[in-house]
């Protein structure tokens, strides 16, 4: 791994998530950069330099790269079903940022998540029901706001755990990662979140 950028802060935090802005922009209006993706093979067959690392659910209709407008090598995409925190993505992002130079982690939610719906659900399927118990913070929190209507039928009870499942997960990379913690303190490293819209695809930022 010694060939690869160390992190020293090539674009800011903000730069990144502007990219990113204009990057959903772009697909917003069907206006996709016009690039090469052979010829950016070839750009980045010895090295790569991304400037983002996403944090998004596995979901089919979520690719960071697509609703980013992205290329080859531009962004990291870690997907895992309801953009939870474990040990690996912990790990994930310390690559991604501490050793391969990333200047922004954004932890995107969406709208109409099966796992957001299946953990307000309390639903148990074999591993799945692991991943499931790292979103029950956010159901908690969730649960103080709602007195009834605690169930996956509920729009706003979905969209109330959505959002702090997110927010769980921006302060678990902080608390949790001493790397990216002191990352995020020198101003190298920024921590976005971001939800996107399945029926629209817009990605609504926020959190910065
Ligand atoms: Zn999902």
């Amino acid at each position: 791994m010694t060939d690869l950028a160390k992190n020293e802060g090539v674009i800011t935090p903000e730069e990144a998530l502007l990219r990113l802005k204009e990057g959903n922009f772009r697909f917003l209006n069907n206006m996709p950069q016009n690039k090469d993706l052979l010829t950016e093979v070839d750009l980045t067959k010895d090295m790569q330099t991304p400037y983002a690392v996403i944090l998004s659910c596995m979901d089919s209709r979520t690719s960071a790269e697509l609703i980013f407008d992205q290329g080859v090598g531009d962004i990291f995409s870690i997907r895992i079903a309801g953009n939870v925190v474990t040990d690996g993505i912990l790990g994930s992002l310390e690559f991604a940022t501490a050793i391969a130079g990333a200047s922004l982690i954004l932890v995107m939610g969406h709208t109409s998540c099966g796992a957001i719906k299946g953990a307000c659900d309390n639903v148990k399927l074999g591993y799945l029901s692991e991943l499931m118990h790292r979103i029950e913070p956010a159901v908690e929190m969730a649960n103080a706001l709602f007195a009834t209507g605690r169930s996956s039928k509920n729009i706003d009870y979905v969209s109330a755990v959505t959002k702090f499942n997110v927010e769980y997960a921006m302060a678990e990379i902080r608390q949790r990662s001493t790397i990216i913690s002191e990352l995020v303190k020198s101003g190298k490293v920024g921590i976005g979140a971001a939800l996107y819209d399945v029926a629209t695809g817009k990605v609504i930022f926020n959190g910065f």
